[in-house]
């Protein structure tokens, strides 16, 4: 149930009944219709109507030159204080809700609000799971849903890693989570590296990778910048990969394909 609470207020001597906070949980309404009809972005002030009705917003206003879309006909637009009063009013929730984020804001704030929500999740990157959560939940659910190997490294420091084929994950020393993958191809193990970042922002780590053989004698070093992703709809297909041709690829245990992994010297490095 709504709790709405009135206020009384005079205005030229007439009494004006104004409804301060209308919590109305049983109002629905169909939220396209906040968004502009040309160019489906979310109508924000100022928002310009033609003088049959049309409502459009204001940068499809600059572009339309006084000929409305609709009408089709040279046409003197207004601003439209009604429809602005209304995209004002309206508040939305932030779709983190689930994630625990609280924050209310109008309809046209959301996007940009969510770009940047402190509680957008990541997703766990097997495409038929479905999971997704903060980093911290997600690491959990990979070693109690999946099993997947955890090992925390602090940066700059070279360590000794071993890469199997399926997923691994490193927890940095400031809690930022990796997850190291391989998958077999024709010529060999294809590893990429990604940061569980719900936000794409620019890369803040350097990997260095170094896989070193005896016999055959081999050795191969690549340092790249690690990419940053929220892993929905799986690992990104974008990663410059780096490859452990076969022959160097060893079999620890009896026969099992999940057992084929490699040694490699990774050093993680905060920019
Ligand atoms: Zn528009
Ligand atoms: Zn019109
Ligand atoms: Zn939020
Ligand atoms: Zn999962």
């Amino acid at each position: 149930m709504g709790v709405q609470e009135e206020e009384e207020e005079e205005v030229c001597g007439a009494v004006k009944r104004r409804k301060v906070a209308a919590a109305a949980a049983d109002v629905t309404m169909d939220l396209d219709i906040l968004d502009c009809p040309v160019c489906f972005h979310p109508l924000r002030p100022p928002i310009f109507q033609c003088t049959v009705g049309h409502t459009i917003c204001s940068s499809c206003h600059d572009k339309l030159l006084d000929m409305c879309h609709f009408c089709s006909l040279p046409m003197v637009y207004n601003r439209c204080h009604m429809v602005e009063h209304i995209v004002e009013a309206i508040k939305v929730a932030c779709s983190n809700g689930n994630h625990g984020c609280t924050a209310r804001m109008t309809y046209y704030q959301r996007e940009d609000h969510e770009k940047g929500c402190p509680h957008a999740p990541c997703y766990c990157p097997l495409t038929d799971c479905g999971f997704s959560g903060p980093t911290t939940t997600l690491l959990e659910h990979f070693s109690s849903d999946h099993e997947w190997h955890s090992t925390k490294v602090a940066y700059k420091k070279p360590y000794t890693i071993r890469v199997q084929v399926g997923s691994t994950v490193l927890v940095g020393e400031d809690g930022h989570m990796f997850v190291v993958n391989m998958v077999m191809e024709p010529l060999g193990g294809v590893i990429s590296i990604c940061c569980a970042q719900p936000h794409i922002s620019g890369s803040k780590f350097r990997c260095r990778l170094k896989l070193s053989h005896a016999e055959p004698s081999y050795s191969q070093v690549t340092e790249f910048l690690v990419r940053s992703s929220n892993m929905h709809g799986g690992l990104p297909k974008d990663i410059v990969p780096f490859i452990v041709p076969k022959l160097l690829l060893s079999d620890t245990g009896a026969s099992a394909m999940a057992k084929v992994g490699v040694a490699l010297g990774l050093t993680l490095t905060r920019q």
